[in-house]
């Protein structure tokens, strides 16, 4: 595997990104940002680089920036070949604070610059429902060219155009659920609808989806693992992936998905597996709450 065959995608907004990355969260499994943990997500990241990966997707909510930050220094790989994605945590939506939590992860990243930066979460039911302030406060880091790109994560449709509409400002992307068991069709229509690419985050479904017993038989035919029927599935359709594994030959598997292709009705077939609301594995956007102790969600914009 060479970075080379890892196809990119270009965004809305010109920037290209590699459809396969790399996923830190649970890197490690427990989130609190001590040093044995720091030094473990610096190796297991400086792994998924020796493999090649090439974009990491991390995030201030996991409590592992600085391990990322170390794995890429110690890598040697030029910036201009890595992508690197972080977002938003949940308890730094006021416009004062986005900024100040931005160059926080810089600093524990410890890059000059990043790729893209999401809103982690909308959390319609905190801050006054006011995401609309904090996507525009957002964008507004672009300006100072540390920053190439801003996006959004777990945006539903009605989210999408409430802050396009009112800020005039596109995502590039919409990171979301999606995974054979929760297909998140209306998410990932709307983001299609704007321009916007589709992120799959979970797009092995934590695991739970590796041994349907559909994907395990195409996965046979095919003399592949579950795990790279799906992603290729993902790949066929457009996503950009993320998988996360901390095991090197799994890390590996989860790259090797470009030699092989499903026929339309293997697609067709896994499309079919969605179990709509009920195949989520994780929460509900519209009333996902979740705040990191400390924080206070007082809006100081009403919406
Ligand atoms: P995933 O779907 O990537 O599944 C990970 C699990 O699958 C691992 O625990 C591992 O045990 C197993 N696995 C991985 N590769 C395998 C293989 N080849 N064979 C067998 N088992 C394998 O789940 P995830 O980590 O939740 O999602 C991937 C990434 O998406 C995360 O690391 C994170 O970066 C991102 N994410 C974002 C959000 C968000 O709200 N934006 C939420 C969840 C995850």
């Amino acid at each position: 595997m060479t970075t080379q065959t890892i196809p990119r995608i270009t965004l809305n907004n010109g920037v290209t990104i590699p459809q396969i990355g790399f996923g830190t969260l649970s890197v490690p499994p427990d989130r609190t940002p001590s040093v044995e943990n720091t030094t473990k997500t610096a190796e297991v990241v400086g792994l998924a680089l020796e493999l090649g990966y090439r974009h990491i997707d991390t995030a201030q909510m996991y409590g592992n920036e600085r391990g990322v930050g170390q794995g890429i220094a110690a890598s040697r790989i030029p910036r201009e070949e890595l992508f690197v994605t972080s977002k938003l945590g949940n308890g730094n939506h006021r416009p004062d604070d986005v900024r100040r939590a931005f160059d926080e992860t810089m600093q524990k990243l410890d890059l000059d610059y990043l790729d893209l930066f999401l809103v982690h979460w909308p959390l319609p039911t905190l801050y006054g429902g006011d995401y609309v302030s904090t996507w525009k406060a957002m964008s507004d880091l672009l300006a100072d060219g540390r920053l190439r790109s801003v996006g959004v994560s777990n945006f539903q449709p009605t989210h999408l155009k409430r802050i396009i509409n009112e800020t005039g400002i596109t995502p590039v992307v919409n990171q979301i659920e999606v995974h054979p068991g929760f297909n998140n069709d209306a998410a990932r229509a709307a983001s299609a609808s704007h321009g916007i690419a589709v992120e799959a985050w979970s797009p092995l479904g934590q695991g739970k989806v590796l041994k349907d017993e559909v994907i395990s038989g195409i996965a046979r035919e095919k003399d592949k693992t579950s795990a790279q029927i799906i992603l290729r599935w993902h790949i066929q359709h457009g996503h950009i992936v993320f998988p996360k594994s901390m095991h090197r030959e799994r890390m590996q598997e989860n790259l090797d998905v470009f030699d092989f292709d499903l026929s339309p009705t293997e697609v067709a077939t896994i499309d079919a597996l969605d179990k709509g609301e009920t195949g989520r594995v994780g929460p509900n956007p519209d009333t996902f709450d979740w705040l990191p102790s400390g924080a206070n969600p007082t809006p100081t914009v009403k919406p």
